[in-house]
């Protein structure tokens, strides 16, 4: 099988390892073409760019950025982008300023609860100083003791109606889209299955998506349950939209690893379908 992993993140956002190591890793588990998303920032592409290269893999540049949409946050990754498009670097660093501000107002909650020093302490566990995010204080909750594994973690704090737990207005559906499709990228909607969405709420939500230029819905992820695919492929293809798959993998000891997915239901179109990046991988006697 041909396979392609299209979500994960590095130490660049909420990943443990860094880019070149999140490649190497991809490369051991049999990937043959991988894209980094990490949660709004490129930073890591460049060096996952150059890992890729000395192994034979083909690195696709990517991104997860956050949208608040319908008062929930959703998650558009970008396939394909260009890192270096102004749009898309001036967007995604207005998203992680509003992250520290975010972070300290999390502090200060947590700290309501009685947790003193999380904002120090997550920041702590951030490689990249710009991009903290809700993982990074989970990972210091565990540490300090406050919850025994991640899960616990979000369970008690960080999520709504827990210690932690803030709102905060992300970026806008159109903007996400408006600038994955600027770069000349390709919009996806990822883990449509974690939203809080009743089946009228997500069905609006993929018809504003497809209005705005957006392509594709990710199907097979870490953050679907196996029986959860059949639905999300017919979903796309009711949609028109085409089918994506990644682990969203985030550390070797949390959720599901690299390139360690099912296959994309047969009848699903493959986001990838037709990129000339990967012909000689799709080329009939490869598939
Ligand atoms: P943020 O974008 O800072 O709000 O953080 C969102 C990230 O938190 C996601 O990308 C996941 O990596 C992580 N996350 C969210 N919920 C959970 C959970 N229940 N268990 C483990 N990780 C989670
Ligand atoms: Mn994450
Ligand atoms: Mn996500
Ligand atoms: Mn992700």
């Amino acid at each position: 099988m041909l396979n392609i992993d299209l979500h994960c993140h590095s130490n660049v956002s909420d990943g443990v390892l860094p880019p070149a190591a999140v490649v190497a890793r991809a490369a051991a588990n049999g990937v043959h073409a991988l894209a980094l998303t990490d949660h709004d920032d490129v930073a890591g592409i460049a060096a996952a760019r150059i890992a890729a290269e000395a192994v034979g893999m083909t690195l696709i540049p990517g991104v997860e950025i956050s949208v608040s949409w319908g008062g929930k946050t959703v998650h558009i990754v970008g396939l394909r982008i260009d890192p270096a498009h102004p749009d898309l670097v001036a967007g995604l660093r207005g998203i992680r300023l509003g992250r520290v501000e975010r972070a300290q107002r999390m502090a200060a909650d947590l700290e309501r609860s009685g947790i003193a020093g999380a904002y120090e302490g997550a920041f702590g566990y951030a490689a990249n100083k710009e991009m903290l995010g809700r993982t990074h204080f989970a990972r210091w909750l565990v540490a300090q003791g406050h919850a025994s594994d991640m899960r616990g973690a979000f369970r008690r704090y960080l999520t709504h109606g827990n210690p932690g737990y803030v709102e905060h207005e992300w970026t806008s559906l159109e903007n996400a889209v408006g600038w994955i499709r600027a770069s000349g990228g390709m919009a996806v909607i990822a883990h449509p299955g974690r939203y809080p969405f009743n089946a009228r709420e997500l069905h609006l939500l993929l018809d504003a998506f497809r209005a705005l230029g957006g392509e594709g819905i990710e199907v097979i992820t870490g953050s679907h349950h196996p029986s959860e695919y059949g639905k999300f492929a017919d979903l796309a293809r009711a949609f028109g939209l085409k089918a994506s798959r990644g682990a969203d993998f985030h550390a070797p000891d949390e959720g599901i690893d690299i390139g360690r997915l099912p296959a994309l239901p047969h009848y699903c179109q493959p986001v990838w379908q037709g990129w000339p990046e990967l012909a000689d991988l799709l080329s009939p006697s490869m598939a």
